[in-house]
């Protein structure tokens, strides 16, 4: 059947919403007969008085105005020498930029429109005064930060929130940073980083949702409604800025800034679907990425700006690039000089230029000599002034009031719920007959080692906001506190450096262990080896971590594990010798109080992985949703079909197995579920009905739920959809719905997910969006990408 194409669809809704749009206001006198291009269409930032006003500014504009309006830098940017304004607060988050300017000067000519990770009341009042004050059309500046996971109240780091699953808790999270940031002056966040990760060496998957991206499009429209809220211009929103655009968590080989090259089906099926969920979801700004896509750096790429983000998608925020990003066009080398840079930039869709220099020393003599037209200018102009508009600046341009300061104790509890909730229980074997954890609330004597036991900094994780590292409640702190409440005691030792190679405090942290009932270990990363320019080639714990943990286990001690990392570690002698193994990655102010409540079983774990653990690191990149091979381990034989043969002609290693250690979507927790009656509603279903009602969602699949153990219990449900028959491989499963339930010991529930086209389309060979008739699909049903419950479909003409 002529199946037709999302992309097809997107864009005739792109038009026809336009067309209507374009009636309406017209009638209405919206159009100025300066607009190139149809008014915006997301609500939050299409009003016909916000339009009237942008044209009315824009007329008054001299070359020099507009071009300010593009161009952002950070009060570090001003020239050492020359800058006497305040200093920056706690933001300092980049290797210095081009240097000689001044922040400060360029404002009070009107030739600076935003500013970045400049915070606090002082500071930022300081400059806006500098813009409002001095200029000939008082313009204000927008503050732009990057508020990642938290301002002052640090949740943990994003690839441990998603770990929650529970996108509403994400939602109010990404609410309590944009009410703290909105007391110091930052109205616009570089948040949410939407990039796909299949890379664990990549040090920015700490950074994002993971690796799905059905689960990573929840999650960036979770952000997006907990930053801009309904109103942009309500105090407690800021504008969003959905990053990196796009595919940069595909750098090859996981290494940071490196070149994604993949076809444009893969494009489309597993990395842009977040950032247009994002973008659907009203987000007012996009950050385009460093990383060159198919051969044309993001920065530059009409592709990537025009065709699919203005065109396709209908996005009519602003497009501001990444740090020095049009700089660095000349880098890439598809620019020669400055002007080249700046002209492919701006052309190509990056409205403004974070920190190069480049729009503001080029775009003068590259617009009166005609090489880009003025109505190019205009239209970025317009998009800026239009974000400023929807978010209430000119009105109040200056903060006032009480400003956040420091961790606010009302917002703890919700830090702390979401540092439970991201928690992953990896493994929990028995010792004496029972699984280790929870721990017994008796007297015992619990021995705590390891360099991530009391150390505040390494909490908070990479790109901590304005924290303040004193916020940061230690695990030492509370199981301190938490021991000596149950009668018993806890010792402490370090044991080792995060990197460290001396043993000097192996023999501390060993015979503590012996002299302990039980021993946990706090062992991983630091904050710095994650994020940003954080890229690793061994997956290990690192220093000498390992010996320390190997040494402490030969102790005999029952031993738990707590694993402090941003990103999938590889943990395979740790699965073998260690009966309880918990990822908590960076759990932010309220680490102590979070850990200890899990430990001790007040809040069971019920966080599942979003991201595979490899069991080494040659196996990176490492996801569940990859492409059969025509070589699988397991095959039918034609001759015997009921049987399986195996040879050595496969698709495997020859030294480590084909599977993940901990797969995309483990998670255990204190009790235990079964699954039951996996079903779907119909046997089967018509491509044709299925395109032509792309919003319904006519099959439902059904899977009841036990609560098998003795214990109250949170569990996510999985639902997964595998298609065979179509004309493009499709992966072996793909995630299509999750549930968070909690059950009680006993109880049974029946959990649905209702599919449909959205659910249920892939992309053909011409990477156009479609269901195709002929195929047989299965759903799978369970706790993780690895439930074998099924149940089975024909898509039908
Ligand atoms: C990062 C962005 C960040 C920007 C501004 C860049 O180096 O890639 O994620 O928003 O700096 O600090």
């Amino acid at each position: 059947m002529a199946a037709v194409s999302r992309r097809e669809e997107f864009s005739s809704m792109a038009l026809f919403r336009s067309a209507l749009l374009c009636g309406v206001l017209l009638q209405g006198g919206w159009l100025s007969a300066q607009s190139t291009s149809p008014p915006p269409s997301n609500p939050q930032l299409a009003s016909p008085d916000i339009e009237r006003k942008v044209n009315d500014l824009l007329a008054r504009m001299t070359l020099e105005e507009k071009i300010g309006q593009l161009v952002q830098y950070s009060a570090t940017e001003a020239h050492p020498a020359k800058n006497t304004g305040p200093t920056t607060a706690a933001l300092n988050v980049n290797p210095p930029g081009p240097g000689g300017v001044d922040s400060s000067e360029l404002a009070q000519k009107g030739e600076l429109g935003s500013m970045l990770n400049t915070v606090g009341q002082a500071l930022t009042n300081h400059f806006q005064h500098a813009a409002v004050d001095n200029t000939r059309l008082h313009i204000p500046l927008i503050f732009g930060a990057d508020v990642i996971h938290g301002f002052r109240t640090i949740f943990p780091v994003p690839l441990g929130t998603a770990s929650s699953w529970d996108p509403e808790m994400i939602t109010e999270l990404a609410h309590m940073a944009a009410v703290e940031a909105r007391t110091a002056g930052v109205d616009w966040f570089y948040s949410p980083m939407v990039d796909i990760a299949r890379d664990a060496r990549w040090g920015r998957c700490t950074e994002g949702a993971g690796e799905d991206p059905y689960l990573g499009s929840a999650i960036a429209r979770a952000y997006i409604k907990g930053y801009q809220g309904t109103s942009l211009s309500d105090l407690t929103s800021v504008a969003a800025s959905v990053k990196h655009f796009a595919a940069y968590g595909a750098a090859e080989a996981g290494r940071e800034y490196n070149t994604t090259d993949m076809s444009e089906l893969l494009l489309r099926q597993v990395y842009l679907p977040p950032y247009h969920a994002a973008v659907e979801a009203g987000a007012a700004t996009v950050m385009s990425a460093f990383n060159s896509l198919n051969g044309v750096p993001a920065s530059a790429n009409p592709f990537l700006m025009q065709t699919i983000l203005r065109d396709e998608w209908g996005f009519d925020g602003l497009v501001v690039s990444d740090y020095t990003a049009v700089m660095e066009l000349t880098r890439h080398g598809i620019a020669l000089d400055a002007a080249s840079a700046t002209e492919k930039a701006l052309t190509a869709g990056v409205d403004i230029d974070m920190n190069s220099h480049y729009y503001d020393a080029e775009l003068p003599a590259l617009v009166r000599s005609g090489k880009v037209p003025m109505s190019v200018v205009d239209e970025a102009v317009r998009r800026v002034l239009r974000v400023k508009y929807a978010l209430g600046i000119f009105d109040h341009p200056f903060t006032e009031g009480p400003e956040v300061t420091n961790a606010v104790p009302e917002h703890r509890a919700l830090a702390r719920r979401a540092a439970e909730e991201s928690f992953v229980l990896l493994q929990n074997n028995p010792v004496g007959g029972q699984p280790l954890l929870p721990l017994a609330a008796t007297a015992q004597k619990i021995a705590l080692i390891g360099p991530l036991a009391d150390d505040s900094p390494d909490m908070v994780g990479a790109w901590s906001g304005a924290n303040n590292f004193g916020d940061v409640r230690t695990l030492r702190q509370t199981l301190t506190e938490r021991a000596q409440e149950h009668g018993g005691s806890l010792l402490y030792a370090k044991g080792t450096d995060i990197s460290g190679t001396s043993t000097s405090g192996f023999a501390e942290a060993v015979n503590m262990a012996r002299s302990a009932d039980l021993v946990v270990m706090a062992l991983g990363e630091s904050s710095a080896m994650t994020g940003e320019a954080a890229s690793r080639a061994y997956l290990d714990l690192p220093g000498n971590q390992q010996q320390l943990l190997e040494a402490v286990q030969a102790t005999g001690k029952p031993v738990v594990l707590l694993i402090f990392s941003g990103r999938p570690l590889v943990l395979d002698w740790a699965a073998a010798h260690i009966p309880a193994i918990m990822e908590v990655w960076f759990p932010g102010v309220e680490t102590g109080p979070a850990i200890a409540n899990v430990l001790y079983g007040t809040t069971p774990p019920s966080g599942k992985l979003t991201m595979s653990f490899p069991r080494a690191v040659g196996q990176e990149p490492l996801y569940y949703n990859q492409l059969p091979t025509g070589r699988p381990i397991q095959y039918p034989d034609p001759a015997h079909p009921d049987a399986y043969v195996e040879t050595k002609y496969v698709s495997r290693y020859l030294d480590v197995p084909n599977d993940a250690l901990f797969p995309f979507g483990h998670g255990l927790t204190y009790t235990t579920f079964a699954y039951a009656n996996v079903s779907v509603s119909q046997a089967t279903l018509s491509a044709r009905e299925l395109t032509a009602n792309p919003k319904a969602q006519p099959l439902e699949a059904t899977a009841k739920v036990t609560n098998t153990g003795s214990r109250e219990g949170t569990e996510i449900v999985q639902c997964y959809v595998n298609v065979r028959g179509a004309s493009t491989e499709q992966p072996v499963r793909n995630l299509k719905g999750f549930a968070r339930i909690t059950l009680k010991p006993g109880e049974s529930r029946t959990v649905s997910f209702p599919l449909g086209y959205e659910e249920l389309s892939y992309y053909n060979a011409k990477a156009q969006s479609t269901v195709e008739a002929g195929t047989d699909d299965t759903v799978y049903i369970g706790g993780s990408s690895t439930a074998e419950q099924a149940a089975h479909f024909r898509v039908t003409q």
